[in-house]
């Protein structure tokens, strides 16, 4: 089924008001889930409103918690979120962040202790909105998914690295990925009929690669999935390339800004996020480096593709589904749907009349 945006996030917006969320909070959750679909990343959308409306039954997520600013350094600033939604966190530590960096010229803001902040280039594209450059390094306390490098054992999650760099005239560079070969949204959306995942991108306990989602979520009964009962892992992406930076992301993320790691032991599920915010104007001229950077981009683009392939910038894939998927509606596997539909009932919302 396809779905328009605008219907999408007034049906997510609206269930999360009813499950407890002021109507400016829902909205934002409804708005930056609905964004990843627009952009592709169907992992990063609407797929996990279940989760979300659990975690705030089990009080792992709080609603309309007001993010803390911890400690403050002017250039430097360490934010506490209070395991409140990561779409009212993320979006404030990028604000401060934009803010600092046009006073300063660059600024480091740590974020702790956040809900699921989603789709990280949204964060970067909005420091790019604001003319600014960024870098941010993600982790998950309390979430082991991936593997390292050389083992079969999970010790990090999915812990993804995001950069933005804004071109005057043009559109902005947007590198944005997990360090894992796959996002686990991207297993769960092919454990609930999705696109299949490639054929190694999952490693069972013996060493055999894998690309079934029962490796990470053992049997797949019904549609509820637990990422913690299968006995297999998600390999990190790049070999010991990508584990490396995976690894440093548990702890600029996790150790630097009191968040904590992916483990050992127990911890409480939250997103950390270390950022660099950089003003261009404090290193050079904004037209010298805009001109440079614009004629290195087009250098880029001509490098001659491979039989059939295509040069991309980073950002690119993103924006052209956004224009596509604006234009015709965010499609959604029909057991994506039901889970919705399912999350709206019990306060007698009708996800259907929000498709017309
Ligand atoms: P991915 O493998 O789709 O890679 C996306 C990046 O690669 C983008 O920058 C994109 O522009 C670029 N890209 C894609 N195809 C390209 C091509 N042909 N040429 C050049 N560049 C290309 O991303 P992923 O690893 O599946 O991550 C998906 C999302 O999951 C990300 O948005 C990430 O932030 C998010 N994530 C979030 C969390 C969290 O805890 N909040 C955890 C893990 C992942």
């Amino acid at each position: 089924m396809r779905i328009d945006a605008v219907g999408l996030t007034a049906f997510v917006r609206d269930i999360f008001i009813r499950e407890g969320c002021s109507e400016g909070e829902a909205e934002r959750i409804g708005r930056f889930l609905v964004a990843a679909n627009l952009t592709g990343h169907d992992s990063h959308g609407v797929i996990r409103v279940p989760r979300y409306v659990s975690w705030l039954r089990e009080g792992e997520l709080v609603a309309d918690q007001t993010p803390e600013i911890a400690l403050d350094g002017g250039a430097f600033a360490l934010v506490d979120a209070k395991y409140g939604f990561g779409q009212t966190a993320a979006p404030f530590a990028t604000d401060l962040g934009i803010a600092r960096a046009k006073e300063h010229g660059v600024s480091v803001i740590a974020l702790r202790h956040a809900g699921h902040i989603g789709r990280i280039g949204e964060w970067a594209e909005r420091a790019a909105a604001a003319g600014l450059v960024s870098t941010h390094y993600v982790n998950v306390a309390g979430s082991l998914l991936v593997a390292p490098f050389g083992s079969v054992e999970r010790r990090f999650s999915t812990n993804p690295f995001a950069a933005g760099f804004p071109v005057p005239g043009a559109s902005p560079i947007i590198l944005d990925f997990a360090t894992s070969a796959v996002a686990e949204g991207k297993v769960l959306v092919a454990s609930q009929g999705g696109k299949p995942l490639p054929g190694d991108v999952l490693i069972e306990p013996d060493g055999r690669l894998s690309a079934d989602p029962a490796t990470l979520y053992g049997p797949l009964v019904g549609l509820d999935r637990d990422n913690q009962k299968g006995a297999g892992a998600i390999r990190a992406f790049g070999e010991h390339k990508g584990s490396g930076l995976s690894l440093m992301c548990e702890l600029l993320a996790g150790a630097l800004t009191g968040s904590g790691t992916a483990g050992p032991g127990p911890r409480r599920v939250c997103n950390g996020m270390l950022s660099l915010y950089l003003t261009p104007e404090a290193f050079g001229a904004r037209d010298d480096i805009a001109a440079e950077a614009r004629a290195y981009l087009d250098f880029f683009k001509t490098a001659r593709p491979t039989p059939g392939g295509e040069v991309l910038l980073p950002g690119e894939p993103e924006r052209r589904m956004r224009s596509l998927r604006g234009a015709e509606g965010v499609p959604l596997p029909e057991p994506v749907w039901a889970t919705l539909l399912a999350a709206g009932r019990p306060h007698g919302l009708d996800g259907n009349a929000y498709r017309a």
